[in-house]
């Protein structure tokens, strides 16, 4: 295109195949461009009023950040500018040519070809900046870099690549111009674009001016008086006013903008603290898992703001790791504005106001869990595999979290807290039972459930990753121990007896048990630590489970995913004395030869519990060679 200066770049395959959607959208609210834009420009403005308190060089005119939006009917154009921290040419092609987001390359991955599918999913993820290709057909972009000399401008119409060169700019900061498409007029129009304005943005810190240009004079008119631009939001931060002037919109458009959201939020805390501390606070509970959440960084996404202005949104401890899912603002009084983004590691001052606030969190949700059911349970559904993070890592905290947590459980629908779980135990109940693993419906379908259920005896189905860990670290809940199913050997008849007596005068004998598990051993050797009578199964044959002193299956599982264990460790084979195939094989193994003749059927019922357990058979093709032979031997 123009000049030498001018470099053509293509996008990163991600935006291509982001943007290709955006040009051909037919998504609804295509007016969330303007929002992705303003939150943008407030952000920049944002980062260079930190920026110059700690860079005399960058000082601008004090309070006069801003946003200007004018619009030119006639040329079909909108440019929105601020005056902001701007972009050198290495951030353009960083922030305009990638996607930097975790979250946005996530959504991208989940694209599926099909635009309707697609655009469905622009209402849950948003897309920032690259939106504007829903309204634009090309669009420029000239910017400053607060510091720097040089301006640079970058263009594209969205079709795979961008240009980039140097401009002419006199002040810091960006001027975005969006020519707007055929089918886009509506927002050219002053009234449509108040109302996005105030419905998106209103909580806006800097103040956003509107100019519409009038049309130009027809032949014989007067040239009509140019307007002025008007200051068209509140232009206050939302967290200085008071509660009863904020609606529910604009709470949730703050949210929006302040986490980068766009669900709805499930809950928000609003407070002021006077006295030897004074900070402001809002914070919000998103309804969906932020997409970051289990970043290994598990950084904290509250925005941390001295007296006004923005500090950091990633480097303060503002809240533990296990609250990482909060987001919202701290606003300090306390904290000197000049205070650097190193200073903020292991300030006394914020670790006051963390507890503090960490404290309020927590009396919040006991006080939901408590009046609010339903709602806090859902909050939980969601984020309850982080909060318990705290269990282990907060000791603190730890008697307070495990009260608040929540269970799935055998014995009820829904949700139990711990102490529900203890009130319902059985008289002769020591211990809490529960079980590990990965997938609830899966867990649910253990064998190692059957003789708990037979009884009555309740178990907690535990499916987040964190159980394993916080359970380990945990000895008791109010002075009853946790025992999971799927470990040592358990005397559940010493509980409670199970009511199916049929399956009680149906049983081996106690010294066929003892033959058949002696010949068991012989032939399965060390690939068992033990093989023994079960009371824990009643419909199943047979199942693993760990020893005693070993380690739990589900957590050695975990290990093994992430490379810390080589094998798994042999585990003992329980069997079930009133299984019928148990039986037969109980009645045979007092005979000669019992020993060569029962030995597949005797692989065949440890593989079988493998495969319940969802292991992998040690050799397939033996595997497959005994099931023929003994189905053929079935069926003569
Ligand atoms: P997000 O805002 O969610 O990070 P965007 O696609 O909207 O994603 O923007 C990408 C990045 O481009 C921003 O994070 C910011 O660094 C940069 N950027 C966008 N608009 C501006 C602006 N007006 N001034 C300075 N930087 C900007």
């Amino acid at each position: 295109m123009s000049d030498n200066k001018t470099e053509k770049m293509g996008f990163e395959a991600e935006v291509s195949r982001l943007l290709h959607m955006m040009v051909h959208s037919v998504y609804s609210d295509r007016e969330i461009f303007l929002r992705e834009l303003i939150s943008n420009a407030s952000d920049a403005c944002d980062k260079l009023r930190y920026a110059s308190l700690t860079d005399d060089s960058l000082k601008t005119d004090g309070e006069d950040f801003g946003i200007s939006i004018v619009v030119d009917g006639e040329a079909k154009t909108i440019t929105l500018s601020d005056n902001g921290i701007g972009m050198d040419r290495e951030d353009l092609i960083e922030n305009l040519g990638t996607i930097a987001r975790s979250g946005t390359a996530n959504f991208v991955d989940k694209l599926t070809g099909d635009s309707k599918k697609d655009v469905q999913m622009i209402g849950q993820f948003g897309v920032g900046f690259y939106s504007v290709f829903m309204v634009a057909d090309k669009v420029t972009v000239t910017t400053k870099k607060a510091g720097d000399d040089k301006a640079w401008v970058w263009t594209s119409t969205g079709e795979g690549s961008f240009e980039i060169g140097e401009a002419e700019k006199d002040s810091q900061g960006t001027d975005i111009v969006l020519h707007m498409k055929e089918d886009a007029d509506e927002f050219l129009e002053e009234y449509r674009l108040k109302t996005i304005i105030t419905t998106y943005s209103d909580h806006i810190a800097v103040p956003i001016s509107l100019l519409v240009k009038p049309a130009p004079a027809k032949d014989g008119e007067d040239t009509p008086e140019a307007p002025e631009a008007k200051v068209v939001n509140e232009g206050s931060a939302i967290w200085a006013r008071p509660k009863s002037e904020i609606t529910d919109e604009q709470y949730t458009e703050f949210y929006r903008h302040v986490g980068h959201a766009y669900d709805e939020p499930a809950h928000r805390l609003h407070y002021s603290v006077e006295g030897m501390q004074e900070y402001t606070v809002l914070l919000f509970v998103p309804t969906k898992k932020p997409m970051d959440l289990f970043d290994p960084a598990r950084k904290n996404r509250v925005k941390l703001y001295v007296k006004r202005v923005f500090i950091s949104d990633d480097s303060a401890d503002i809240l533990p790791g296990w609250l990482r899912f909060m987001r919202g603002i701290v606003d300090s009084q306390d904290l000197p504005l000049n205070v650097s983004r190193e200073m903020l590691q292991n300030n006394p001052v914020v670790s006051r106001m963390s507890k503090a606030i960490t404290k309020k969190i927590l009396a919040d949700f006991e006080k939901m869990a408590e009046k609010e059911p339903e709602k806090f349970e859902a909050i939980w559904a969601e984020f309850g595999g982080v909060i318990k993070e705290g269990i282990y890592e907060d000791f603190e905290r730890r008697d307070q979290l495990l009260k608040l947590a929540r269970f799935k459980s055998t014995g009820v629908e829904g949700w139990t807290s711990l102490s529900d779980y203890v009130s319902r135990m059985k008289d002769k109940q020591s211990k809490i039972f529960y079980i590990t693993g990965t997938d609830e419906a899966a867990l649910r379908k253990s064998p190692q459930l059957e003789g708990f259920a037979a009884r009555g005896i309740e178990v907690l189905i535990m499916a987040d990753a964190v159980d394993d860990f916080w359970l380990q670290a945990t000895p008791d809940f109010e002075g009853k121990g946790f025992s999971s199913i799927t470990k040592g050997a358990s005397d559940l008849d010493e509980i409670s007896e199970t009511e199916d007596k049929k399956d009680k005068e149906e049983k081996a004998t106690d010294s066929q048990m003892t033959t058949l598990i002696t010949l068991m051993k012989e032939v399965l050797g060390d690939k068992v630590s033990d093989v023994r009578a079960s009371n824990r199964l009643t419909s199943t044959a047979c199942c693993l489970v760990a020893s005693d002193s070993g380690m739990d299956m589900a957590m050695e599982r975990i290990l093994q995913a992430h490379n810390q264990l080589d094998q798994m460790t042999a585990k003992v084979l329980e069997i079930n004395p009133s299984h019928a195939l148990v039986r037969k094989l109980a009645e045979k193994a007092a005979e000669k030869g019992a020993v060569d003749n029962l030995a597949d059927p005797v692989w065949l019922i440890f593989d079988q519990a493998r495969i319940l357990e969802g292991e992998p058979l040690d050799d397939a093709a033996e595997f497959a060679r005994r099931m023929s032979n003994t189905m053929e031997a079935g069926l003569a």
